[in-house]
């Protein structure tokens, strides 16, 4: 699978920390910087024949559709596609006019993750984003009119501008849109972002975990009523629209991240992440050389791994697979860790997988990270 990153974004979300430019001076170079990366990357995977393909930013969509094709054509050039393959646009509301949807229904592109956030003005103008409430509706229904059925919005709980009652109106409004895939993700104030400078002067309250808490679980409740699966902590799916992009992010599948700040795995032991500077990635591949850094993932990062993401999805962790891959000491520390965890019932087996039980999945960050070997 392939991931290419696209660091350019109208405005700056107040709650956002990835790595983007609101300036678009240097897109064109920076679409040919990342051509490059494609062509000196295509041994890089071993599997030639991609699964799954996902644009993700930043915005996508600030790109045209014949920008968007024109990368798809160049990793076809070095790569192929599965007959289905799995290609994900991620798309802002305002950026999904007519003429954008029709180019891309021209295209290979055949899934759109859309940044709705909330049907609800103060949450967004809170947020900064660049759409409207109405925006936010009218987005879902106009890529529907292109064709475009499996569809991913994501959505924002537990802000200060919303509670329990707008947020069962958020979600009363994504059923009737009938989309079939949701992430769903609680505020959090990042570091160095103008939110966590808005609370620290005291403008904004900060978000309360209690009620981010009630939020998350009557999202889980909900949504299942309405037929989806809750697959990943943040993620729900009707049957056949799981994301396979992610799915294989969390099976530990390779996968090859072009563009500034994407990051790479070879499904065993070795990480790298390009430079999260536009000037200086374009620089590296105009010199033909590669911006990136990486690092071998000792057995220990590699088990702690292993744990934190596979606590987070349905599947949980492969116990089999677990004791084959590690050694004596670390599954001896294992053993210990989930004891008392498993007769809490913080943590089960199941056809031999560790899970957590959903109803604890609000807490799965920590109870993973207390299996930790450190
Ligand atoms: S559009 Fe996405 S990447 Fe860009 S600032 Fe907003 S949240 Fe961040």
């Amino acid at each position: 699978m392939m991931y290419i990153h696209i660091p350019f974004c109208k405005q700056k979300c107040s709650y956002c920390n990835f790595h983007f430019s609101t300036s678009l001076h240097f897109k064109d170079e920076m679409l040919t910087a990342m051509k490059k990366e494609i062509f000196l990357r295509k041994d890089e995977l071993q599997d030639k024949k991609l699964q799954s393909l996902y644009f993700g930013g930043g915005t996508p969509s600030i790109l045209s559709s014949d920008e968007i094709k024109s990368l798809i054509d160049e990793v076809l050039k070095y790569f192929s596609f599965e007959k289905d393959i799995e290609i994900t646009l991620e798309a802002n509301p305002d950026d999904l006019d007519k003429s954008f949807l029709k180019g891309l229904s021209n295209s290979p592109v055949n899934r759109l993750s859309i940044g709705t956030q909330s049907f609800f003005e103060e949450d967004l103008k809170l947020m900064n984003r660049a759409h409207t409430a109405s925006e936010a509706e009218g987005s879902i229904k106009r890529a529907q009119d292109f064709g475009f059925e499996n569809l991913s919005i994501d959505l924002i709980y537990g802000s200060p501008t919303s509670n329990l009652e707008i947020w069962k109106e958020n979600l009363n409004k994504t059923i009737a849109l009938e989309v079939p895939h949701i992430s769903s993700y609680a505020l959090t104030v990042e570091p160095k972002t103008a939110l966590e400078n808005w609370i620290s002067k005291g403008k904004v309250i900060s978000p309360k975990e209690e009620e981010q808490n009630k939020e998350f679980y009557y999202l889980s409740d909900f949504l299942k009523d309405n037929g989806f699966e809750h697959y990943e902590i943040s993620n729900f799916a009707k049957p056949g629209f799981y994301s396979r992009h992610n799915s294989s992010y969390w099976k530990y599948k390779e996968y090859l991240g072009i563009g500034p700040s994407a990051h790479s795995y070879n499904g065993f032991d070795i990480r790298s992440w390009n430079v999260a500077n536009n000037q200086q990635y374009i620089k590296k591949l105009n010199s033909n050389l590669l911006a990136k850094e990486e690092e071998v993932l000792s057995l220990e990062d590699q088990f702690n791994e292993m744990i934190m993401i596979g606590l987070r999805t349905i599947w949980g962790v492969d116990l089999e697979n677990l004791n084959e891959k590690f050694n004596h000491k670390i599954l001896e520390h294992f053993q210990h860790e989930i004891k008392s965890k498993l007769e809490q019932e913080i943590l089960i087996i199941e056809n031999n997988h560790l899970k957590i039980p959903e109803k604890h999945w609000f807490m799965a960050d920590g109870i993973a990270s207390d299996l930790f070997f450190v």
